[in-house]
């Protein structure tokens, strides 16, 4: 009793939180000196740096739990990253070319979303949005007050992410994509990088991408999935092939404003080719040096092409015919749009998951193995659904390590 009532004050502190669990750790695993163990905690993997690993990463070590997170990637972000680029004349050009803001409505989140505000880490983007009609050419629906706020990362969409995985008690791993996951005899996660590395042992496991377990990792690289299914029986048939919609996003660079635009974002419609468009530049903390857009495409667009050219990465022919198809598209709307100095295109192959897969339970959980499987693809398609099932999978394996 004096034990248990010691352990739930100890849960409410960082440190002795550390404690704690590396005290667990020990006592399950005989081959470790327990009188060596003081600055040992519970190691648990997260793949994945985009917004819901992130979180869940953040989280995990805010209580105590040694985190190692591997993203693929070079940077962290995923579908929250900023593109670097740079104009044929040496000009370094920034894109949001993924989701360009998201909106809360969700209490937890929005207290998240605070607290970064008053980090520093985002802000509130206040223009003016609406629609523009491809057949009458007109713009409709311009809001003077959007009825959701709209936040931004500053100074990029990936400023969240990157200052998550830079937490005390993160380690981040970039560049180093998961080829294989294993449970061993011992009860525990190895990992194996894409290159064959050893990646070490861990306790639990946190996934953040939908294609650890899906043919989709075999289509886009020739290889077998990560996770083997028969490892997590009850998990396998929602993880098997979960739908997605994919786009091309265009980014573009112009050297004077596009004054004939009176928003600074909207969407298409009646177009068969472009759903949104924003003005990069005119977000808070972004250099104004020059006017720079996002387009994106409508999924069927995307769709077409892809059915063309297959999943694998698309090629640069492929790309600046993709670039130059939206441009017209953009040019053809009659608001005197002039040649941009700068215009490339980049193919998001799952950019909005089509179906929810965990709902109320906000992540798939296996306790026996310690292995969560979190992002938007388990809550809604947006950054307000990764985030939570980022803080769902923190929630079930700090509950479950605690108790090793
Ligand atoms: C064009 C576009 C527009 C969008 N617009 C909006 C919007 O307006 N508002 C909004 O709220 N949301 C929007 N979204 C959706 C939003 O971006 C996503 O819902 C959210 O960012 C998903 O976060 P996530 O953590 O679930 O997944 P991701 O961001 O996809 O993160 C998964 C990460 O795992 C990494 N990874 C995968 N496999 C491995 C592996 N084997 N080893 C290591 N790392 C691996 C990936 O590289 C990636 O970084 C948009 C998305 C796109 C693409």
């Amino acid at each position: 009793m004096i034990i248990q009532l010691w352990s739930i004050a100890a849960l409410n502190d960082h440190n002795y939180r550390y404690k704690f669990l590396s005290f667990c750790v020990c006592k399950s695993d005989p081959s470790i000196d327990t009188t060596t163990m003081n600055n040992v905690a519970t190691k648990v993997a997260v793949v994945g740096s985009g917004i819901s690993g992130a979180v869940c990463a953040s989280a995990l070590a805010k209580n105590g739990v040694s985190v190692t997170l591997f993203e693929s990637a070079r940077g962290p972000g995923g579908r929250m990253s900023q593109r670097r680029e740079m104009s044929e004349d040496g000009k370094e050009l920034f894109f949001d070319h993924g989701a360009p803001f998201f909106s809360v409505s969700n209490t937890d989140v929005l207290r998240v979303a605070h607290e970064w505000e008053s980090k520093g880490l985002v802000a509130e983007w206040k223009e003016n949005f609406g629609s523009f009609d491809c057949i009458s050419k007109k713009f409709l629906d311009i809001e003077q007050e959007a009825p959701n706020r709209k936040y931004v990362g500053l100074p990029g969409m990936n400023s969240i992410c990157k200052a998550l995985c830079n937490e005390t008690g993160v380690e981040s791993k970039f560049g180093v994509g998961i080829g294989r996951l294993e449970w061993l005899d011992d009860e525990k996660w190895s990992l194996t990088g894409l290159d064959g590395q050893n990646l070490g042992c861990f306790n639990g496991v946190v996934v953040s991408d939908k294609s650890i377990a899906s043919p989709r990792f075999t289509d886009v690289t020739g290889r077998p999935p990560p996770l083997d299914l028969s490892l997590a029986p009850e998990l396998a048939s929602k993880l098997q092939d979960i739908p997605v919609s994919p786009c091309f996003a265009l980014m573009l660079a112009f050297a004077e404003p596009l004054s004939s635009i009176p928003v600074k974002g909207f969407s298409f419609k009646n177009s068969e080719i472009l759903s949104w468009s924003h003005c990069d530049s005119r977000k808070p903390g972004r250099s104004s040096t020059s006017e720079r857009w996002v387009l994106h495409s409508t999924a069927n667009y995307a769709r077409g092409v892809i059915a063309q050219t297959g999943l694998q990465k698309p090629s640069s022919a492929t790309l600046t015919k993709v670039a130059e198809e939206l441009f017209q598209e953009f040019q053809s709307s009659g608001l005197n749009i002039p040649r941009p100095f700068f215009m490339k295109a980049h193919r998001w192959g799952s950019a909005f998951p089509t179906a929810s897969i965990a709902r109320e339970e906000k992540c798939l959980w296996d306790g026996k193995k310690r292995l969560a499987i979190c992002g938007d693809f388990c809550v809604s398609p947006n950054v307000e659904g990764a985030i939570l099932s980022g803080m769902a999978a923190a929630s079930k394996l700090t509950e479950t390590l605690s108790c090793l």
